[in-house]
């Protein structure tokens, strides 16, 4: 089979590879479209060194593809099976898993498992990450479904009031995903963040109004709050980064709640948490794959309208150095072709 696999930072070829045998908990999927997020861009970069202990090693975590054949042990998935994966593994066990929430499982074992890989024509994945696509949901939304399933999460622990105004901090896959996922449940997003074209897209999926901003690191907390004096009440921080936790913070209303994503040290923050009575709250990826699946199903989340630009496998070098080149500004979501529909 035709693999991408990383030999370095930066440095992506599509090799010639064994096609993997499933283990007895796994399934052995044929991948039909992989997008590309954050995370997948970090390991790219293998930005910080935190990503990758060795090289060479594959890429990609999201994804839609068709059961190939499963391993002896699965049972909830079978041959001919259109599905998607969680990012997360988990043990389907202990009393976190039993109650739903899978993403935060309590075996340690499983806190620093793998991600799968999916940038490559055949992948094995453990069979409990896996859900079968209801039939109106395309590969695409399928594999762009981690985005609604952080916002699902991060909406579940902000509990907005029906109808609030949410503020999406970032202006890439995961931000998208929330406004669409934010507009989907009736709450109005409003996006910040994003350079060029990228701060532009949320517009397409829903956001009520975008503060692009001009540069990395642009402070648009005063533009912002000359339109939103008492700030937000609810906020879902995308980027990861020392920006958006600052941005989140300057723009939080009074007892207002932040959806962190990830991030670096937090800002110089203890009297601004204790002068606003400010909730952070952290969102490890999300159990919330069903929900995200039947909301696309109905109609009501299509992030499609996001997606400028396509390329085969063969290609995935050049979407990842389009997704990090000085032109990165105007690139959406990407799509990569890896086996036929
Ligand atoms: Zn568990």
């Amino acid at each position: 089979m035709r693999a991408a696999l990383l030999f370095g930072p930066s440095d992506l070829r599509v090799v010639d590879r064994a096609t993997p045998t499933p283990a007895a908990d796994e399934a052995l999927i044929r991948v039909v479209r992989f997008s590309p997020y954050g995370t997948d861009v970090g390991v790219y970069l293998n930005r910080g060194g935190r990503y990758v202990q060795s090289y060479p090693v594959g890429i990609g975590a999201d994804f839609g593809g068709v059961v190939e054949a499963v391993g002896n042990e699965v049972r909830n998935v079978r041959a001919g099976d259109r599905v998607t994966a969680l990012a997360l593994a988990h043990c389907g066990r202990c009393a976190n898993c039993r109650a739903g929430r899978t993403n935060v499982c309590l075996d340690p074992a499983m806190l620093n498992a793998p991600r799968q890989v999916c940038a490559q024509e055949y992948t094995c994945v453990t069979a409990n990450k896996l859900a079968v696509l209801p039939a109106k949901v395309g590969f695409e939304n399928a594999a762009m479904l981690g985005g609604p399933v952080v916002a699902l999460n991060a909406l579940g622990q902000l509990a907005p009031p029906s109808g609030a105004t949410v503020a999406v901090l970032g202006g890439g896959a995961m931000s998208w995903g929330a406004v669409a996922t934010c507009k989907a449940k009736g709450f109005h997003p409003v996006s910040i963040g994003g350079i060029g074209r990228r701060g532009h897209l949320a517009g397409l999926v829903g956001a009520i109004e975008v503060f692009p901003i001009g540069a990395h690191d642009e402070d648009a907390s005063e533009r912002v709050r000359a339109r939103y004096p008492q700030g937000f009440g609810h906020i879902i921080e995308t980027t990861a980064t020392e920006w958006g936790l600052k941005q989140a913070i300057k723009l939080s209303a009074m007892s207002g709640r932040i959806a962190v994503t990830g991030g670096g040290p937090l800002p110089a923050l203890g009297w601004d948490l204790v002068g606003r009575e400010l909730v952070l709250s952290g969102v490890r990826a999300g159990p919330g794959q069903g929900e995200a699946l039947a909301m696309i199903a109905a109609g009501v989340i299509d992030l499609k309208p996001t997606m400028t630009h396509r390329w085969p496998l063969e290609r995935c070098a050049e979407a990842f150095a389009a997704l990090t080149g000085p032109g990165a500004s105007e690139v959406g979501r990407v799509m990569i072709d890896v086996t036929d529909a």
